[in-house]
């Protein structure tokens, strides 16, 4: 601990005494949860089963949508700007959003994925207008204003960091000069590699990108003499945030462009330090902006349809699925389909899958995830030192990212029970472990983690919800970016989805569907 911690309150310490002398216990065996978020076994049956009955009914549109996510919801707005309105909107789960979907315990709204979105550059028009649409983003005396309701209120990140909480996520507590020489190093660089002009969301000109594309992020700060183990804990960090894979793993350019394509890096002591970046956040995550498109949807969307097979024709498009209530397989035939689905099932399910889509689905390498919402009783207490923030990241772990709280943009003065959303990226080669855990797993970890700051966890605890990725996020491994194909599109059959992007952002995702929905 730094010199001159600050002092902890009386009713914190006995608080905590009491935690300590109670073992710091794992939740109590009665605390109720389960699996919630995405319908694993749904997903699975493309692979599983094989013996699907032939299609009961028939239903024409002019337009289907396979995939209810981001780019789904973005490609069936833009055709509706376009004056498409004969659409159907397919996805296997019952609610739209794909990964930028919500959930509710004891009737607090949380994030089962995506959290936020950060105020987007003149590089995202397409994003910079649903904000308009949405009545998030207004000219005020010729500037554009932002909602704050959905800003991030402050204070916005802290971090558990020898034993208290520091503001920020940069560890910065009694750390040395050489620390110190090495953030500002670090930043010269990001400002340099920024002014090149190559970084930006979403990502434009890819080659220009390819010089970042050859090696590890982790390799590229070593050969530049980036050693200090707290800029690499940060570093690591971000990556593993933004991609669900450290810097050992994911590309330089990835690395970089956490910082280049957003609001550089801004080490203590530079004028623009203590700013954050502006951030659009909501009690239920991104899922506010998914169920903002999804709502004015109506009959266009249908959930609990497993999407089977996608057969261009000579005079349109078929598609089969799966429907999940009646049990039957229903054919949809249109003159026209978005592809909105993950690469690897998209490649599945397109009969004939051009080659620059089974290349992408063989070439992607997913990031699983897991988010465990915690339910308590009460805001863990407030101790000495920084206070309770909308991001929370605790030092020391190396697969977790600590949590937000999902009632920190709550107006309501009176604290009182909350849910913690708790991330974590266990890593490629943990996907299937990730996905046999049984729920108590994460819920146990989760807790053991978080009673290191908060000893009285284990006694606030209500109930604990975890939601599994297997195929997260495609993660930037070097050369990925460099070999990237196209989007195969042809008259009929329009492709959106992230992994066409090479990386996972609301942006990209947005930006893709948008383009597909309009061309
Ligand atoms: C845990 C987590 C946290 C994240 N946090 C953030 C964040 O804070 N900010 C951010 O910008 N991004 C975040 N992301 C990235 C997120 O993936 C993107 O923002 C975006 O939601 C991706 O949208 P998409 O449409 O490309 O893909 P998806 O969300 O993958 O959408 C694909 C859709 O296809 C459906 N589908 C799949 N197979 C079938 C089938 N056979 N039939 C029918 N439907 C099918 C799925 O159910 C899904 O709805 C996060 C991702 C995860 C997993």
């Amino acid at each position: 601990m730094g010199q001159g911690a600050p002092l902890i309150t009386r009713r914190a310490a006995l608080v905590a005494g009491a935690a300590v002398l109670a073992g710091c216990a794992p939740a109590r065996p009665e605390t109720s949860g389960g699996f919630s978020g995405a319908a694993v076994d749904r997903g699975h049956l493309l692979r599983t089963r094989a013996d699907w009955p032939a299609p009961s009914v028939t239903k024409r549109v002019e337009v289907v949508i396979a995939g209810a996510g981001v780019a789904g919801l973005a490609a069936t707005r833009a055709l509706r700007q376009r004056g498409v309105e004969d659409i159907a909107l397919l996805d296997l789960e019952d609610a739209a959003g794909g990964n930028s979907r919500a959930s509710a315990i004891g009737g607090i709204a949380c994030p089962l994925g995506a959290h936020y979105l950060p105020v987007p550059g003149d590089a995202a028009p397409e994003v910079q207008h649903l904000l308009e649409e949405l009545g998030l983003r207004q000219r005020v005396n010729g500037r554009w204003r932002y909602d704050e309701r959905a800003q991030c209120h402050a204070p916005q990140e802290r971090l558990f960091f020898e034993g208290e909480w520091q503001e920020g996520l940069l560890p910065l507590a009694g750390v040395g000069a050489t620390t110190l020489a090495q953030y500002a190093r670090f930043a010269q660089e990001v400002e340099r590699v920024r002014a090149g002009g190559a970084f930006r969301i979403p990502l434009a000109a890819r080659e220009r990108l390819r010089p970042w594309d050859g090696e590890t992020f982790a390799a590229w700060l070593d050969a530049r003499g980036f050693r200090d183990p707290q800029l690499r804990w940060y570093l690591d960090y971000c990556c593993r945030d933004d991609y669900g894979a450290g810097a050992g793993t994911v590309a330089a350019w990835a690395g970089l462009h956490y910082f280049a394509a957003r609001h550089g890096f801004q080490p203590p002591g530079a004028d623009s330090a203590g700013e954050r970046e502006a951030v659009l956040t909501w009690p239920e995550g991104n899922a506010f902006l998914t169920r903002a498109m999804a709502r004015p949807l109506g009959e266009r969307f249908r959930g609990g349809r497993l999407v089977l097979r996608i057969a261009e024709q000579r005079h349109g498009v078929e598609v089969d699925a799966w429907d999940v209530a009646t049990q039957r397989v229903e054919r949809w035939q249109a003159a026209r389909c978005v592809v909105a689905l993950p690469a690897f099932v998209a490649a599945r399910v397109v009969e004939n899958a051009p080659q620059p889509l089974r290349a992408l689905a063989l070439s992607v390498r997913h990031a699983p995830w897991i988010v465990a919402n915690l339910h308590l009783s009460a805001l863990p207490w407030e101790r000495a030192g920084m206070p309770l923030a909308w991001d929370n990241v605790v030092q020391g772990h190396d697969t977790s990212l600590g949590y937000v709280v999902a009632t920190h943009q709550a107006l309501d003065p009176a604290p009182g029970p909350t849910v913690l959303t708790w991330y974590a990226a266990p890593g490629e080669p943990a996907r299937g472990q990730a996905l046999q855990q049984p729920w108590t797993h994460w819920r146990d970890r989760a807790v053991r983690e978080l009673s290191v700051p908060h000893p009285e966890l284990p006694q606030l605890l209500v109930r604990v919800e975890v939601a599994r990725y297997g195929h997260a996020m495609p993660i930037p491994v070097p050369g990925a970016l460099t070999q990237l194909p196209k989007p195969p599109d042809s008259g009929r059959l329009r492709h959106a989805h992230s992994d066409w992007a090479g990386y996972s952002i609301f942006e990209e995702a947005f930006t893709l569907g948008h383009r597909a929905g309009l061309s």
